[in-house]
């Protein structure tokens, strides 16, 4: 057991209580967390306060941000295989996937804001003959960055680099399932040599402990979030008492429509990694699928061959593409979407419970779309598949959901692919691929999956105050 504290004005410190964080392939405890208090989250807060309001962070040329960012991301990556398997041994991600995607990304992220904030311009705008005007981007504050357990480091880093890159100090509160690795951030920003207070780490639960107090304490500016779509209510409620700034990036059920012209084998592929990665464990997870009918009985069975192909083990196996769900409970809410789906009538062509917490890769057909497998997010290995007989279909079907966070569709058509992508309500489409981000793009989603978008200029929209200068000539 090794023992995960909160990391405050750069120190290590530890909680009046702990709690057990347990390896979901083993089912046993492996780490022992200290459990953050409303009163932990304002020792952290009073913290990113005093190094915003007098420290150096803020008020610190780009140039120099950038190189302690920098340096950070050289720890991460000089820490990559500590990092990769305490992700793996905290929540059941394959190893392969930590280490290959999840760690690098995370070091990615610090090094994408440190130069992308030095190479921002602001705007001059010459209002009259006398008068002109000029912006400026200032911090805003102390930022709070609430994270979940899916991709713990990487999503924690998606908030925690825009935050410091553009000058706020922060309260980091990772998601208790899997709090390892950012608590290891929490150090790692230490050794970096980020002035004390500018980068805190307040472990624990949310409601009525440390993730409340951070979102209803006044020294708190703004909060990024990410997380349940349930979860953001009770936030903006908490928040609103004294009016923070909010972004939330929230569930998903990701729409994948598969035209009968399109590359097949890409298309099997691509919709086999978007519900599969990280065991279905993802917020973008391709879990509505819609192939024309046209193909549906082509594109099915070889879907399930692959699906079932996949190689289900522990997680710290190099070879494992399939890992336990990352918490017991989390287990019992995906498994209990099986019994419903199977109550509500649909067919599972392949999958179901396996030992422990894993569950195999799921494929239902016959759903209809009042069905509660195809409207909620069951945030597991599962996919429903449904066929479709015109493009008006597939936008009507894509569209029917309360979330909006991306969609995916595959045609060699560049017609249909422009037309589509345009029909979608989603915050992202992928046409013909998956995953593929570039940190400039926005991210986020529409209706009840999120507020707000981040990345490269739309993350220094949230994270800066806006300021316009007027000088008469
Ligand atoms: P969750 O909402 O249960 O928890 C997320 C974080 O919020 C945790 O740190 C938790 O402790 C904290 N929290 C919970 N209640 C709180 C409260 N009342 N006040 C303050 N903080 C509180 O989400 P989860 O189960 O960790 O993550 C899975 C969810 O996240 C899924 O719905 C998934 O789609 C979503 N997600 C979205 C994105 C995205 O980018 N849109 C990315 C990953 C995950």
């Amino acid at each position: 057991m090794i023992d995960l504290p909160h990391i405050i004005d750069g120190r290590r410190v530890d909680g009046g209580e702990w709690f057990d964080s347990v390896n979901p392939a083993t089912r046993q405890p492996w780490a022992r967390v200290a459990r953050g208090t409303s009163d932990d989250a304002a020792l952290a807060v009073a913290a990113a306060r005093h190094a915003f309001d007098d420290g150096p962070w803020p008020r610190m040329s780009p140039e120099d941000r950038a190189s302690h960012l920098h340096r950070l991301a050289d720890l991460i990556v000089a820490n990559a295989d500590e990092l990769a398997h305490i992700e793996s041994t905290d929540m059941g991600k394959p190893i392969s996937q930590a280490r290959q995607k999840d760690i690098p990304r995370s070091a990615h992220n610090f090094r994408f804001f440190a130069d992308f904030q030095r190479f921002c311009e602001d705007e001059s705008i010459p209002v009259s003959s006398n008068h002109h005007v000029y912006t400026r981007y200032e911090p805003v504050g102390v930022a709070a960055a609430i994270s979940p357990w899916n991709f713990p480091l990487m999503l924690a880093t998606w908030k925690v680099a825009p935050a410091l890159a553009f000058g706020n100090t922060v309260v980091l509160k990772p998601a208790e399932q899997a709090p390892g690795t950012c608590t290891r951030l929490g150090e790692l920003a230490i050794e970096a040599g980020l002035p004390n207070g500018v980068l805190n780490v307040v472990n624990g639960f949310g409601p009525g402990e440390a993730g409340e107090g951070l979102t209803t304490s006044p020294e708190v500016d703004l909060v990024t979030f990410t997380g349940e779509s349930n979860t953001g209510r009770k936030i903006m409620a908490a928040a609103a008492q004294t009016l923070k700034r909010l972004s939330f990036e929230m569930g998903g059920k990701g729409a994948n429509v598969v035209f009968a012209d399109c590359d097949l084998d890409k298309a099997v592929d691509w919709s086999i990694q978007a519900i599969y990665t990280n065991a279905g464990q993802v917020c973008l997870a391709g879990s509505r699928l819609y192939v024309e009918r046209a193909v549906f009985d082509e594109f099915v069975p070889r879907f399930v061959a692959r699906a079932e192909a996949m190689r289900l083990g522990d997680p710290l196996d190099p070879m494992t593409e399939i890992g336990p769900l990352a918490n017991e409970e989390h287990f019992q809410k995906v498994s209990s979407y099986l019994e419903i789906a199977d109550r509500e009538g649909a067919k599972m062509l392949t999958g179901g419970a396996a030992d422990g917490w894993w569950i195999r890769p799921t494929v239902f057909v016959d759903v209809a779309p009042e069905m509660r497998i195809v409207r909620e997010e069951v945030f597991g290995p599962v996919v429903v598949i449904q066929p479709f007989d015109t493009e008006d279909d597939a936008v009507r079907m894509a569209n029917d959901s309360p979330y909006g966070l991306n969609a995916m569709l595959f045609t060699e058509n560049v017609r249909r692919a422009h037309r589509v992508a345009g029909r979608l309500r989603a915050g992202t489409v992928w046409v013909n691929c998956f995953f593929v981000r570039d940190l400039r793009s926005p991210f986020g989603g529409y209706g009840d999956s999120g507020i707000g978008r981040e990345g490269g200029k739309f993350s220094r929209e949230f994270f800066t105050e806006a300021k316009a200068v007027v000088l008469e000539l």
